[in-house]
């Protein structure tokens, strides 16, 4: 008997050819689709019309939960051991208007920022497709809700991993797979210029975030280890392309850090940037690493802040931090292998 194939790696048409190949019936497709992206279900034995011997060809999880946290706001947090013992974290943030899944796209991350948790242990492999898409069906499974909106703002560098992050995304906008509109999902880049030049070519209209966090390369290069490699001007005449390419609206995060990034100037010029391809800028509040020594930006240095893009013609937003005190926030996810 061969190993059975991980069913969520599969385009549909890939998962009809490997059932056709094993004798069963093409109509099997649509029923196991109806069960996976439909409803949810991955345990055969639930799936009440289909063959329990489908499992000998396809598997539907190949991870499982190793750790469930619920924090005070609603948030869930699930930890997930990948079937080599390598780790995994996913986050579910309800609202009133939507249901947010936020997905890792490696274990680890070779990019190290300096304010970040997820690079602290440096990167212990890309995940594959399905092994992203898994945390969507973990994250309805153990919450009983769909998510309606995508963040790939989890653990990891999504175009650093880009193959798989692409083939996730068209799942997840495949009105026969998971069915959410392009429009809700959003992939977040430490901005990688070339792979963002070759996402503006793929056909998904999703929105790109790029993760600044400084006005000046010498500042970013301070914070960010990788922008040695690549200035500002790079990635944002990458991202003008994008921008251009699908006529969607680009985002700056921007992670204020008390005394290092949040002074007025560099308000004044995160603006004048954002004013070249007229990006919104996403502030986000720093949630506190152990072992790093940043310290989040006071409220009125906050405020003053917002206030100064604002005046400048910056649209800004403040990133409301849901799930810090179950260490979900962003960048405070961690990994780490079992045993
Ligand atoms: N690697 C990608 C996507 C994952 S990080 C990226 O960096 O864009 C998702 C967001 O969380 C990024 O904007 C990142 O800069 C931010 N972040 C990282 N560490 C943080 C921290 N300690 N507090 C608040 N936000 C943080
Ligand atoms: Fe990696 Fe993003 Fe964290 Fe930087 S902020 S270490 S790129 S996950």
């Amino acid at each position: 008997m061969t190993t059975p194939k991980n069913y969520l790696d599969m385009t549909r048409p890939e998962a009809r050819d490997i059932l056709l190949a094993a004798g069963h019936k093409a109509f099997r497709a649509k029923q196991l689709a109806d069960w996976v992206y439909g409803k949810g279900v991955t345990d055969v034995a639930m799936m009440s019309n289909i063959p329990a011997s489908v499992a000998d060809d396809l598997s539907f999880l190949t991870s499982s939960i190793a750790a469930r946290t619920d924090s005070r706001d609603g948030t869930t947090k699930l930890l997930l051991d990948l079937h080599d013992g390598c780790q995994v974290e996913t986050v579910l943030i309800p609202s009133p208007s939507r249901v947010t899944a936020c997905v890792s796209t490696q274990a680890g991350c070779a990019v190290g920022c300096k304010f970040c948790a997820s690079g602290l242990g440096g990167l212990q492999r890309n995940i594959s497709s399905g092994e992203i898409l898994e945390q969507l069906i973990h994250l309805r499974q153990a919450s009983g809700t769909a998510p309606t909106n995508v963040v790939f703002m989890g653990m990891g560098e999504p175009l650093a991993n880009y193959e798989a992050t692409v083939a996730a995304v068209r799942a997840i906008i495949d009105p026969e797979r998971f069915g959410i509109s392009a429009r809700r999902v959003t992939v977040s880049t430490i901005g990688l210029p070339a792979a963002i030049r070759r996402l503006a070519g793929e056909d998904m209209a999703i929105t790109l975030a790029i993760s600044l966090h400084a006005p000046t390369d010498e500042l970013r290069r301070e914070i960010i280890p990788s922008a040695a490699k690549h200035t500002i001007d790079e990635i944002l005449s990458a991202a003008g392309e994008f921008y251009q390419a699908r006529k969607r609206e680009i985002t700056l995060e921007y992670v204020l850090l008390a005394g290092v990034n949040d002074a007025e100037h560099h308000a004044r010029n995160l603006s004048r940037l954002a004013r070249r391809l007229r990006c919104n800028v996403n502030l986000i509040r720093y949630n506190p690493v152990e072992s790093l020594t940043f310290a989040p930006s006071s409220k009125n240095a906050t405020d003053a802040f917002i206030n100064t893009l604002r005046e400048n013609g910056t649209n800004a937003t403040l990133r409301q931090s849901r799930g810090s005190d179950i260490a979900a926030a962003c960048g405070q996810l961690k990994t780490g292998s079992r045993g």
